[in-house]
Parts: structure tokens; sequence; C-alpha cells
């Protein structure tokens, strides 16, 4: 009986061969543009069973420059990418044992990515330096927080829609009624807003974010759209043309928690939508960051709802009043305006007495500022909300405002700050706490109840870099297997999870058995204990065929680091 123990960080240490490239030219990218960039960590990988690389350099290079592109169009100069693709990364296992069944799903596809960041640092790169984690070929294609699998850099379509997720945004839906009206009873369709790249349909490329995930996205300022509590004529432009000065949508109140977003696009090729308007409503937690919240979407109302047809959803000037009884709204669209670009009249009219609406609050970060912000120490964060139905004094209306800090992920806060009452929105928080990461400092702010009685919150947010004195965690995964091991054995493994920064911030640990056929024969899994020793046990292994086992033990924290550690082990 042997156990032979396999450091899985003892890999060979190569030089880093990158591509470095920035869609943008240097004489472009100057300003907040270049401060927004996304750093894009590319991993192209292949595995023993499928050996050599899939895409040429110049295709990944074709692919950046693309994204980068798209980015820097539709945010107006205000986001792209900076690509550095890997050398080929041979990964550990073959690509039998990720892809089972033609698409590796759930963990498998986690296990995919989390080994190839593992090679990806064996091979020089600093991962944790990286906003997105791109790897491909993914054999499948998706993306959540921070994360892309991509199955070919040609589909740029695709990847357009997969970064949109890495970015947190969820799909863009359209409301399906039952009774044939616009906004009656229904459901939220999946994919339904086709307008948008993250619905259905091919053509994604050639289209632009909807103004709720601009705004969202900080592409789209308070200054460059409208919030509407009174009646009027407003005039909003193409917002997938550059940004003039006009207002690129309407921001309409509806209730507690939605919005209507009134939208106008020129750059299609679409004659309806060339000509009317999309008005969606935005589900006030779809501002949440979080994807898998229910209710996060938006959700692009239909015009026409005769037909079940998606693409009818603008609302044209021949149809006249569209109205919302329920919430009092109405809204239609007088026509084009041959403006420098094109722009678009469009008639609001609240029907419920003044009052019984609440705009809003506006609010805007003063720091940090822009989107990729660097804090460390003990840094100030501050904001300037006002309440747009009682002027526009620096807290004039508002109740309190509140900063949270969000690490990556679903996570909950890391920190909610105490409320603030009065002007100046103001608060130091130390970073002492914090690892060299990604965050996002999010601000809510709360209106004071107006004379109907309502009240009203709006956020908003920055995603920061932290440069706190702590590095990311490595924690050490030893491993020691009990022996002998024998086909029917109680199986023991012992893991020593050591956090160098002390954070005590193991979220999880666990352990799969692999058998020799590649068969996965044991899973444990154990809840967060801190650093120290974990014992993964099971008292009758059925280990029914002779050979080498293979024992992996994932040990992750709270912003989603992980460390592996394998051993292999004899059955005799
Ligand atoms: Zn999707």
């Amino acid at each position: 009986m042997r156990i032979v123990h396999a450091l899985g960080r003892s890999l060979p240490l190569f030089a880093v061969a990158s591509v470095l490239f920035s869609g943008a030219s240097s004489a472009l990218a100057v300003g907040p543009s270049a401060a927004s960039d996304r750093a894009v960590l590319l991993m192209h990988v292949d595995f023993s069973d499928a050996r050599g690389p899939s895409f040429s350099d110049g295709e990944f290079s074709r692919a950046a420059r693309s994204l980068d592109r798209y980015l820097k169009s539709t945010s107006y100069g205000l986001a792209g990418v900076e690509a550095t693709v890997t050398k080929l990364l041979r990964m550990p296992r073959p690509l039998s044992y990720y892809n089972p069944s033609g698409t590796p799903k759930g963990g498998l596809r986690g296990e995919l990515m989390a080994d190839a960041l593992d090679m990806a640092e064996a091979a020089g790169y600093d991962i944790d330096a990286y906003d997105i984690h791109w790897l491909t070929p993914g054999q499948g294609t998706t993306g959540v927080a921070g994360k892309v699998w991509g199955n070919n850099p040609n589909s740029i379509g695709i990847i357009v829609h997969e970064v949109g997720h890495s970015l947190n945004i969820p799909h863009a839906n359209s409301w399906r009624t039952n009774d044939g009206t616009t906004t009656g009873s229904g459901y939220s369709k999946e994919y339904g807003n086709r307008f948008d790249p993250m619905g259905a349909g091919k053509d994604r490329y050639q289209r632009h974010f909807n103004t709720a995930t601009k705004y969202l996205l900080g592409w789209l300022g308070e200054g460059d759209i409208t919030t509407v509590t009174k009646d009027g004529i407003y005039r909003i432009q193409a917002h997938d043309r550059p940004l003039s000065g006009m207002s690129a949508a309407l921001r309409i109140p509806r209730n507690r928690k939605q919005n209507y977003w009134v939208e106008f696009r020129d750059a299609l090729g679409d004659r309806r939508s060339a000509n009317g308007a999309l008005v969606m409503w935005e589900n006030l937690s779809f501002q949440y960051l979080n994807p898998n919240q229910s209710d996060t979407h938006t959700n692009l109302l239909d015009m026409h709802p005769a037909t079940a047809d998606i693409r009818d959803a603008p609302l044209l000037p021949t149809d006249g009043w569209f109205d919302d009884d329920e919430a009092g709204i109405r809204i239609r669209v007088l026509g084009k305006v041959q403006t420098t670009p094109v722009s678009l009249d469009v008639e609001v009219q609240f029907t419920h007495p003044a009052g019984a609406l609440d705009a809003p609050p506006s609010l805007s970060f003063v720091q940090p500022f822009g989107t990729a912000s660097s804090i460390g120490g003990t840094t100030v964060f501050e904001a300037i909300a006002h309440d747009p139905d009682r002027g526009t004094a620096n807290g004039d209306g508002i109740e309190s405002v509140v900063f949270e800090v969000y690490g990556g992920g679903n996570e909950p806060p890391i920190a909610v700050l105490p409320p603030i009452t009065e002007p100046p929105y103001r608060q130091e928080f130390d970073t002492s706490g914090l690892v060299d990461a990604g965050y996002t400092v999010l601000c809510r702010a709360t209106s004071t109840a107006n004379a109907g009685g309502n009240f009203s919150t709006d956020l908003t947010y920055v995603r920061v870099r932290c440069n706190g004195a702590n590095r990311s965690p490595k924690i050490v995964c030893g491993l020691a297997l009990a022996s002998p091991i024998t086909k029917a054995s109680q199986f023991r493994a012992e893991i020593v999870v050591n956090d160098p920064n002390g954070l005590e911030d193991i979220a999880k640990v666990q352990g799969w058995i692999v058998s020799p056929t590649r068969a996965r024969v044991g899973k444990f899994s154990l809840k967060h204990e801190g650093a120290g020793v974990y014992t993964l046990a099971h008292p009758h292994m059925n280990f029914s065929r002779p050979g080498t086992y293979t024992f992996i033990a994932r040990v992750s924290d709270r912003r989603q680091l992980s460390r592996r550690d394998v051993a292999t082990f004899i059955v005799k």
C-alpha cells in the first residue's frame, strides 16, 4: 500500500507569454475611458484528450478588439476592455472529465474555471489583477459575475451577452400578459427584449443595452436622463447614437417598486423602433446588483399585444395614448425630430392627483468617483442626494443616506455603514479588513414622505479596487490521507487550512474522490469554521475497483478565491 502525495502547487513555473492589446488607439483613450477599462484575462486552455490551440492569437485579438469597440461605442467611451491572452494552458484533467455529457454544468463548469485559474496562476499570471476571467474554449457559453466561459471567440454577439452577465446584468425580459393588454396580469418572459443584447436573437452585437442598464452601469448619468414627475412634452435622443446633450431616456416613477423607462433607438435598422419609443418597466430591485434575485429584470412592454411577436413592441405616433390607469400615467409619442442625432418627442401626463407619486431621489457619488476607483487605508465615501420633488439643494427632502460595501458574487454586504440624516453625506471607512480585490460601494437614499404619504428610494454604486495592506488570502491546503486503503475502507482525509491574513473568512471546504475510471465516487462538503484542520471522513467507502484514485480538496473564501490540493492514492 502506497500513498502518493502530490502537491497541486508544485507545478513548474513558465515564463509569462502574453499578448497584450488594447482596442482603442492611445490618442482616443483619454480620461475616464482609460480608467474604466475592464481587465480581462483570456485563458486559452486545452486538454490531454483535446490537444492543441482551438483558436489563433489573431482570433483572440480580433474578439477582444471587437468587444472593446462594442463597449466603447455603447458606453459613450466610458468602458472598454484591456485583454491579456494566456499561453495555452494544459488542464490537469481530460476534457471527458469536465464534459461528460457535452456541456459541463454547475460544479464541473466551476471546476473547469477553478482549474484554469490554478494553471494560469502556476504559469505566472496574477489572476487577482483581472476583473473578468474568461475561459475558452469553454464547452458551452455562459457568464456569471466576473466570469465568462466562451466557446468561440468569433461569436461576438454571444460574448457581448456573457460579458453583460459578468458585469452583473441579468437577462432583458418582456412583459407577457394573459388578457391581451399591455400591462395586465402576466409574467416576465425571459430573454423577451429582442432589442437588447441581454435578450434573445442572433444579432445581439448590433444592439445597445437598454437605458436602464446603461444607467445602472454608470454609462448614463443623472444628467443624461430626465426623471419625469410633471405633465409635459419631453425630447429624447436616439441613445444608440453619440450623446449630444439631449436627454437619452425618460425615467418615470410608476410606484414604489417600479420605474418606467422610455427610450428611442435609431441604429438597429428596424422600422418600428426607428419611429417609436420602447417603453420598459424597471423593477427597482434591478439595481441591487444581484442577478439571482427574483424580480431584478427590466421588462419591455408590448404596445401591440394582439400579436405574440415582441418586435412590434414600440409605441408609435399612430398609437395615440398608452394609458396605465393603475398608476395614473399616460404616454404618447408625438413624432420624430430631425435633430443630430435624431430624437423623439414624447408626451407624459399624470392622471392621479399631484403628490400621489414621489419621484426617487437623485443621487450621485462625490467620492469614490468613476467606475474603477482605487481605495485604501481610511477612505471617504461621499454622495450628493436630493429629492426632485423638493428643489435641487443637496439634502432637500432626503431622510437618510446609507453606504454599503459588497465583495464579489452574490454575497451579503461586507459592511453597512450607519445611516446619515443630514448633509454632507460623508463617511469614513477603514479598509484594513479588506484584501486587494474588487468591491462595490453602494449608496442608497430615501426621501421623506411627501404630501401624498409616499416615499421612495434610489441607489447608485461605484466599483472600486481596494489596495489594502492585505494580500489576497493564499490558503494553504495541505492534505493527509489515512492508510492503508482497501476496497471497502474507511476513508479519512485531513486538510490543513491556513489563511496568512488571519481573516477567518474561509467559506467552504470541499473534497471529491475520483475513481481510476474518472467517475466521482465520493463528495464531501464542510461548513466554514475558520482556519484549522478539517477532517473529511466516511466510514465505509466502496472502492470497488483497484487502481489509482484521486482526492481533490478545495478551500474557498468569502471572496470566492479558492485553492486546491490534489493527492492520489492506490487501492489494491
Ligand atoms: Zn444569458
